[in-house]
């Protein structure tokens, strides 16, 4: 486990209920397929965020600060989850959305205001660029800001996912459970969580597969998205004083999965996010999970895995991002 020494609070309801998604494996004829349901975390409609909130906060109310601000997509289920946790903690969120304020605000962005977050629109600069001007005008007046990073994922966010890694394996003693599961998959896009179950299987000497589907970003070399993963991993495993030996080549991050962009629906999506919902009645998102799931079921298909494995899909969350994408995800 994470030592107690690294204070957390408490966000979330924990364990996240597991099980098995027998009629969609049944109708896919491959493996038997399992979901981690961190959709139900409890905050705000769920999601992985509050994981890493419970150790960003801390952080952050150890270190007295009295408003919060971070970054993300007008849809962002990070920044929905960061104005939540702030609001039962009585803290200022400040959130810098990419894009402009649309005429109607729905799904996650609704929810931000509600929450009463502060918006800063950041136009093409979407990845939290804009933060800080904002830190700066903050602290001219006085404030003490603290910046949770764009996803939530440093080495403090990350250390949430190996805690996660610890209450998987304690499920995994149940009887009804298989003792191992031989793939985790999950949505990959700013790396805390993959991270976290990276390590958080390396410190519980499990050896399930760490599976990653990349949601954003496909560039190469050493400002790419792999090589951020393996500096996070490196400087989560420096914050615990764990020696841990990196291999980028170790790191497995599906890239083909990508289609037309990040927040682009297709075909891939669209098909799992509807056998998710017809099969099984359960709701994945248009960004991340349906993404994630597409990959899982073409890997399927493509005989990836074999007959007898048992996988565990980790859900991430992000169905509230549905209803501002009605129009692409309606039928016809
Ligand atoms: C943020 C997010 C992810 C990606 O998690 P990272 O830790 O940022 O890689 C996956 N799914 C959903 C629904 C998310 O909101």
């Amino acid at each position: 486990m994470v030592p107690s020494t690294l204070k957390k609070i408490h966000l979330g309801v924990f364990p996240t209920p597991i099980h098995k998604l027998s009629r969609l494996s049944a109708y896919l004829g491959g493996p038997q397929i399992y979901i981690k349901r961190d959709d139900l975390t409890g905050l705000a409609l769920g999601g992985n965020k509050t994981r890493k909130l419970e150790y960003l906060l801390a952080d952050a109310l150890g270190n007295d600060s009295d408003c919060i601000i971070t970054a993300g997509a007008a849809q962002s289920n990070h920044c929905r989850q960061t104005a939540a946790a702030c609001a039962t903690l009585g803290l200022e969120c400040h959130l810098v959305l990419g894009g402009q304020a649309p005429n109607v605000a729905n799904g996650n962005l609704l929810l931000d205001q509600l929450f009463g977050a502060h918006i800063h629109w950041s136009g093409e600069n979407r990845k939290g660029e804009d933060i800080p001007n904002i830190v700066a005008t903050l602290r001219e007046q006085g404030r003490n800001p603290y910046v949770v990073p764009y996803g939530g994922s440093n080495a403090i966010g990350a250390l949430g996912f190996i805690n996660a890694f610890y209450e998987l394996n304690t499920q995994c003693k149940d009887t009804a459970m298989p003792s191992e599961f031989s793939d985790i998959v999950f949505a990959s896009s700013s790396g805390a969580t993959h991270c976290g179950l990276v390590l958080g299987k390396e410190m519980c000497s499990a050896s399930s597969r760490i599976i990653g589907i990349n949601i954003d970003k496909n560039e190469q070399g050493k400002d790419g998205y792999k090589s951020q993963l393996h500096t996070l991993i490196k400087d989560t495993a420096d914050t615990l004083s764990l020696d841990y030996p990196t291999d980028i080549d170790e790191i497995q991050l599906k890239d083909e999965y990508i289609g037309a962009g990040y927040g682009v629906v297709g075909e891939l999506e669209r098909e799992a996010i509807a056998l998710c919902a017809q099969l099984e009645g359960i709701l994945l998102d248009p960004v991340y999970t349906g993404r994630a799931m597409g990959g899982l079921i073409d890997m399927i298909r493509k005989e990836h895995f074999c007959a007898e494995s048992n996988i565990l899909f980790w859900h991430t969350g992000g169905a509230p991002a549905l209803f501002s994408y009605a129009e692409v995800l309606q039928s016809r």
